[in-house]
């Protein structure tokens, strides 16, 4: 057997200690004769698994009391419009903030719902490779006081921009607006303080597990104003009450989501992904900047720690980089097809030695078209 360095960007690499972990106890779970697969999500095994994922999730990320944490599905693309079904029930006005390919996204679903202001926008026509390369100025914000929340993508997985300051609503004005934010490719990576949001929404398969499970993590005052033709299996006050089990769970992600978890403590919790994350993204960032071959164009201060997009300056040497990439076993490097290029994401679960072999990959390949 032999494990590749994967830097896919979803579904993403999982650590393989996990991966190990599952498959000792894939047919057989803690002596119970069952697979998690095979177990009832009503019963007592399956019921202190999902106890001790979230209380293991809500002590990653100190997650207040007055704040529910809901196990989910649909992907964060179907929060796109779980939100504001959920959120626009009284009053139907929501801000956003335009940063890149999944903002977009999310604000073409709103506007079936709601009266949706983009309040701030980076696209940026004159770059040639990905139109959005940084965040527009919060000065420039035209928020309004009155909006039902303002939503905002806190990494943009495919153009490379990631919020590292989050605003100040209360200076702005605005500090009764809650704020929304799609934190599917970076949820877990640093620390945050969970207090400053209205509600938080993650898709599991880049930095939590696999693909099928979305996390929602919703301040309680939140639960009581979706529109009232809000899908039952998707109203929060609905699924809170019902401990994420109003309709069946997708119960093997939310065990994997839970190995992880304890994985994640085990490393030394957020503070410590946090530091090993910003090692790996210097190192790769720095070596794309001294380099003459290689280029990534979003402002230094705002590029992803998560996913780091780049372009060779000679484009006509993709297809020879991506086969080299392959033959050493550096894997899924191609970029996403709307921007083109390459893109390497280095989630939790990509040890620093990874980005060590795609760096000298990266020189090596340098030298060689030089
Ligand atoms: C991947 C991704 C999505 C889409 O997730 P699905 O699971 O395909 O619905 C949305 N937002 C961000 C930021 C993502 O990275």
């Amino acid at each position: 057997m032999s494990r590749a360095w994967n830097f896919s960007a979803g579904p993403a690499a999982l650590s393989a200690e996990v991966l190990m972990q599952a498959a000792e106890e894939m047919l057989d779970w803690h002596g119970c004769g069952m697979s998690v697969m095979e177990m009832s999500h009503r019963g007592k095994e399956f019921g202190s698994i999902i106890e001790q994922a979230e209380a293991d999730l809500r002590e990653l990320l100190v997650v207040p009391a007055d704040y529910a944490v809901l196990f989910m599905q649909g992907g964060a693309i179907a929060e796109n419009a779980i939100v504001p079904l959920n959120l626009l029930g009284k009053n139907n006005r929501v801000d956003f903030i335009e940063t890149g390919s999944w903002s977009v996204k999310s604000i073409k679903e709103a506007q079936r719902y709601g009266d949706v202001r983009v309040a701030a926008s980076s696209r940026d026509e004159t770059v040639k490779q990905g139109k959005y390369t940084s965040i527009p100025p919060v000065s420039e914000w035209r928020l309004r006081s009155d909006a039902a929340y303002l939503h905002l993508c806190g990494n943009e997985t495919i153009d490379g921009v990631e919020y590292f300051a989050w605003p100040e609503l209360d200076a702005l004005g605005v500090g009764n607006v809650p704020l929304v934010v799609d934190m599917s490719s970076h949820i877990l990576s640093r620390p945050i303080d969970v207090s400053r949001f209205g509600l938080i929404y993650a898709g599991a398969q880049k930095n939590i597990g696999p693909a099928g499970l979305t996390i929602v993590i919703v301040r309680r005052d939140l639960l009581d104003q979706a529109h009232p033709l809000c899908p039952s299996a998707f109203h929060y006050r609905t699924v809170a009450e019902n401990h994420s089990m109003y309709n069946t769970p997708p119960t093997y992600a939310i065990y994997i989501a839970g190995l992880i978890f304890q994985w994640l403590k085990r490393q030394g919790g957020l503070a410590e992904m946090e530091k090993r994350n910003i090692a790996k993204a210097h190192l790769l960032y720095e070596t794309l900047d001294s380099s003459k071959l290689y280029v990534n164009h979003v402002k230094h201060c705002v590029r992803s720690r998560m996913n780091v997009p780049f372009f060779l300056r000679d484009e006509s040497l993709n297809e020879t980089f991506l086969e080299g990439a392959k033959a050493r076993g550096l894997l899924q490097l191609k970029g996403h097809k709307s921007v083109g290029g390459m893109r390497a994401s280095i989630f939790n679960a990509m040890p620093i030695e990874g980005v060590h072999a795609l760096v000298d990959y990266l020189c090596e390949f340098e030298k060689e078209h030089a």
